[in-house]
């Protein structure tokens, strides 16, 4: 396992496990066996409603707590500084934990820089080993990153080939924050998996158009935590650190990009109303 130093000192792998849209039911066996293909970082936030699941699987699992990196997210219904707050003991109550390695804001809107203040004094409490933020597009981010006292130590944003966070990622840098891909396989979005691109390197490699996909964003120096509730695609997008692409390859898969989301128009009202 690769690991990436943060903005503060604190060490987490670059390759993590996620668990958004995982049942609730499901989440313990899911972490379970992550852990059990070798993941030691996991990806919940409160709006899963899986982290009590999460928590579970990490105590019973018998590996030490602090060989795990547990990240979460404060859902926006819990920002201001107060709820903010109460929210964080309630998600390490929930991960029956005393600490939880990284949490983020999960979203941009509402008082976002109250629920801000909520992280950094948990931070300075203890309770949070670094603390960043998700889904801040360049005027929120920069926005916030200026006027806070502990710069964000990950922007947790879509990012995969096809939306590639080439120039986002390098005022991040500028700030000393990580880019952290969610949806690292665009949930198979713009045919990725059948990518033509993507199977004649893999086949060159003896790789998986998601290994591929994933090792990419690996040798861009980004964070990623693909999610698959089955163990074996679990073990495939975790076996990406033995082969390394080319410096050819990544240029034909940087000419994937297509510099937009897969997902949302950011400036289209009827998908932020
Ligand atoms: P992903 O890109 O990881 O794709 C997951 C899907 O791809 C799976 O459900 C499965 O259908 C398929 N898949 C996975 N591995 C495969 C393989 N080896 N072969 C074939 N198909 C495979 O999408 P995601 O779950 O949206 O993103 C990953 C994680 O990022 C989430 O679980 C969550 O932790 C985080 N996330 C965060 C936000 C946010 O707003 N911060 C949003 C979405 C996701």
């Amino acid at each position: 396992m690769k690991y990436v130093t943060l903005n503060n000192g604190v060490k987490i792998p670059q390759l993590g496990y996620g668990v958004y849209q995982v049942e609730p039911t499901e989440a313990e066996r899911c972490v379970n066996d992550a852990l059990g293909a070798g993941y030691r970082m996991v990806d919940t936030a409160q709006a899963y409603h899986n982290e009590e699941g999460v928590g579970a699987a990490v105590k019973k699992s018998g590996i030490a707590r602090s060989e795990i990196f547990l990240v979460s997210k404060i859902w926006i219904s819990n920002y201001g500084y107060e709820r903010a707050k109460a929210s964080i003991d309630e998600s390490l109550r929930r991960l029956q934990t005393e600490y939880i390695d990284l949490m983020l804001l999960h979203q941009p809107f509402c008082d976002y820089f109250g629920a801000y203040r909520a992280l950094e004094e948990a931070y300075r409490e203890g309770k949070l080993r670094a603390i960043g933020v998700s889904n801040f597009q360049p005027n929120h981010f920069i926005d916030l990153a200026s006027n806070v006292e502990i710069v964000p130590a990950v922007n947790q944003v879509e990012t995969h080939v096809f939306c590639q966070q080439i120039r986002s990622k390098e005022y991040m840098d500028e700030f000393g924050t990580h880019t952290m891909s969610w949806g690292p396989l665009a949930e198979g979005r713009n045919g990725l998996f059948a990518n033509p691109v993507l199977k004649e390197i893999g086949k060159v490699h003896g790789k998986s158009v998601a290994q591929v996909a994933l090792r990419y964003l690996t040798q861009r120096d980004v964070i990623i935590i693909p999610k698959s509730v089955h163990r074996n695609r679990m073990e495939e997008n975790f076996n990406i650190y033995d082969f390394e692409l080319t410096p050819d390859e990544m240029e034909r898969i940087k000419s994937l990009d297509l510099a937009k989301s897969a997902f949302f128009d950011h400036n289209d009202p009827e998908t932020v109303k």
